[in-house]
């Protein structure tokens, strides 16, 4: 790839920006293209270019690409490192080949957005990398060795791409929930445990809880302080948190994302002496045993089926399995548990709001979760329920129903564009 064009003053000043949007893993990169800028997020009306992802990266890597939502195109070829993945992404969006008009070559490319899973206690907002970022972000490897590596090869891959000039921003799934309080975060260990390693909650899918609040409030036409909600993102991971005043007050991951709700192959809450009778039952290490909370847990270590909750659905419907049933009954009760439980903590909310592929799709799911809490307000509207799927946002509770349920659609990747366009514009101000 040729040298590119140096982040210019025009971009600066005048033109609206092709943010590209990256979440890279251990061996799979996703990304988004998206068109935004300060005018079109007070608009909300930033757009989504292309998106695509690039799996089995270190070998024949499987590519799928889509512009402007249309059918996604699938292919095969060697992929040998982040970097090339990278490369190949510009290669296809620059291409006559996508479509993608705004674009034709890397300079139309105008900042790097990157998903960072982990910013420990330092990262509390998003921010522009530079070496000290990069460096801050290597010292949260150690409390997300799974993640923080993949994420830091992307950032390195893009520094490489388009060379030292481009912005690029980070923005952390813990950041938002860098709000909550200390009895909140902290768990009852030894403190010394939280002051030499930094054992605490730290709370994911952070960008995904503030995304639901801010079209929550814009729904409603509500301040940041007028946000009292508890959110539900409930996807192949899930976490809910309770949002008070805007902010994060409590959320149900901790200092790893396997705390909490039921997940598609995570146990979410158990006792921890579980760890060492089992392993000493099975012959498991430890680390054997964490890896099976996290892996072969959930939804699949219940049904033994699948960790897919539609699949799960069908079966139990279908052919009335049983273990399918139990492993969706489960998987309810234990969100209506954590409603209960951050109510009781916010003081009480004004709304729930549901996301995430089974959030914004299961109809049936929504229903289970709800039921059981018309005595706290909860008045679901059956037709709205059934009719809010497929990236549909709105109300599914009744008029007068005195805790309002909706269904939000989130949208990451679009937060991360937008952070990033207002950290190039100094836009300092909270959202
Ligand atoms: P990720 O957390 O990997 O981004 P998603 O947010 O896409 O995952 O959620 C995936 C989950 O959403 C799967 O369990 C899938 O079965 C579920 N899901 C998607 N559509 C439906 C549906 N119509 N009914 C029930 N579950 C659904």
């Amino acid at each position: 790839m040729g040298r590119l064009l140096p982040f210019t003053i025009y971009h600066l000043l005048f033109a609206n920006m092709n943010v590209l949007v990256l979440n890279c893993g251990s061996s799979t990169a996703k990304f988004q293209l998206i068109a935004t800028d300060l005018d079109q997020i007070a608009r909300d009306a930033d757009e989504h270019l292309a998106s695509g992802v690039i799996e089995r990266i270190g070998g024949e890597a499987i590519i799928t690409f889509s512009a402007r939502g249309s059918e996604a195109r699938r292919s095969t070829a060697p992929v040998r490192d982040t970097r090339a993945a990278v490369e190949t992404v510009i290669r296809w969006v620059t291409s006559a080949d996508s479509g993608i008009e705004e674009v034709k070559s890397v300079g139309d490319i105008h900042a790097v957005g990157h998903r960072v899973v982990h910013g420990g206690e330092r990262f509390k907002q998003s921010v522009l990398i530079d070496e000290d970022v990069l460096r801050g972000i290597e010292d949260c490897i150690d409390l997300a060795p799974l993640h923080n590596p993949g994420n830091i090869r992307g950032i390195q891959a893009a520094r490489e791409v388009f060379g030292p000039g481009l912005p690029q921003g980070a923005v952390f799934d813990t950041a938002f929930h860098q709000t909550l309080p200390p009895h909140a975060y902290l768990y009852a260990l030894p403190y010394q445990w939280y002051r030499r390693y930094r054992v605490r909650r730290y709370g994911f899918h952070g960008t995904s809880h503030r995304y639901v609040a801010y079209r929550y409030r814009r729904l409603r036409g509500l301040a940041r302080e007028q946000t009292n909600i508890i959110t539900l993102h409930l996807g192949n991971g899930c976490s809910a948190a309770a949002i008070k005043g805007g902010d994060s007050l409590d959320t149900s991951m901790g200092m790893t994302p396997l705390e909490g709700l039921v997940m598609g192959t995570r146990s979410g809450d158990i006792d921890p002496a579980i760890i060492d009778f089992v392993g000493a039952k099975e012959g498991l290490s430890a680390q054997e045993v964490d890896l099976v909370l996290n892996k072969q847990s959930g939804l699949l270590g219940i049904s033994g089926l699948t960790n897919d909750m539609r699949e799960l659905l069908d079966e139990s419907h279908e052919s009335g399995d049983r273990r399918a049933g139990l492993a969706v009954e489960i998987f309810c009760y234990r969100v209506r548990k954590y409603v209960g439980a951050y109510l009781a903590a916010a003081g009480g909310a004004d709304a729930l709001v549901f996301t995430g592929g089974i959030g914004e799709n299961s109809a049936e799911v929504r229903k289970r979760v709800c039921e059981g809490l018309g005595w706290m307000g909860v008045e679901l509207d059956p037709a709205a329920n059934q009719a809010t799927t497929a990236r549909r946002e709105g109300l599914i509770s009744r008029e007068g129903s005195r805790l309002a349920v909706y269904v939000i659609p989130t949208d990451e990747e679009l937060l991360i564009a937008r952070d990033t366009v207002r950290l190039i514009r100094g836009v300092t101000q909270r959202f």
